[in-house]
């Protein structure tokens, strides 16, 4: 019942505690485990729910483990741990949040969306980037230009599947999917959340997922 249970890194313990949450919600209880095992993940998770640290904090932990390169300045930026969310607004919370959970940490928190200055965006991922938060459009343009490569991805996210789907960004997150340079289902670790369950977002779960955990809280 307590984050300290969870058995994440203490420097996480501290800045979960500087974020003053006191105790993980149930999406996060259930869901740090299933992480930490390497399992891939289905999980149904609302707004509010916690679910952005239900998978934060596992994979930050995990690369804080590894350890990984600042890739500062690469041609290529080459993140470990890429999130697409449907919205610019998801996108930042979702940046602002690992920043918060990796403060003290070399690991470095970048978010990339549609609508707004290219070269503006490509001078913030030259600085290197860990942990990519996108929207497809935007990631998939970066990826066809070659500024971005899947080669040392270790965690997929598809954050609120089913908006993603009302949106239409299915056929670019299958774009990415199919990119040369994205591990296979079975070499990556693949979480998706949605509020919803209907039967195309199952079909992804199929799709995209290696013998999956499905968790409903
Ligand atoms: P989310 O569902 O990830 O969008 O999170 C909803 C809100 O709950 C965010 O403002 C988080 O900062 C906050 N939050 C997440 N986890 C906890 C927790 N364990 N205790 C208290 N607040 C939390």
């Amino acid at each position: 019942e307590s984050f300290a249970e969870t058995g994440l890194r203490s420097i996480l313990l501290d800045n979960i505690k500087k974020c003053g949450y006191k105790k993980p919600t149930p999406v996060q209880k259930h869901a740090i485990p299933i992480i930490r095992e390497k399992r891939d993940l289905m999980a149904c998770a609302q707004t509010g729910s916690g679910k952005t640290g239900a998978f934060l904090l596992p994979m930050l932990n995990r690369l804080l483990e590894e350890g990984v390169e600042s890739h500062a300045g690469a041609e290529s930026q080459t993140p470990e741990v890429v999130i697409m969310a449907p919205t610019r607004e998801l996108a930042l919370q979702i940046k602002d949040e690992s920043r918060k959970f990796a403060m003290g940490t070399n690991l470095k928190s970048v978010c990339i969306y549609g609508g707004t200055s290219v070269p503006q965006q490509l001078s913030i991922l030259d600085r290197g980037c860990n942990i990519l938060v996108a929207t497809p459009g935007r990631l998939l343009q970066f990826v066809q230009m070659g500024k971005i490569s899947f080669s040392a991805l270790k965690f997929f996210v598809l954050d609120e599947a089913d908006r993603m789907l009302d949106m239409g960004f299915m056929p670019d997150v299958d774009s990415m999917v199919r990119e040369p340079s994205m591990p296979t289902k079975e070499e990556r670790q693949t979480l998706l959340f949605s509020a919803t369950f209907p039967s195309e977002v199952q079909k992804i779960a199929r799709d995209y997922l290696d013998n999956y955990l499905f968790l409903s809280v």
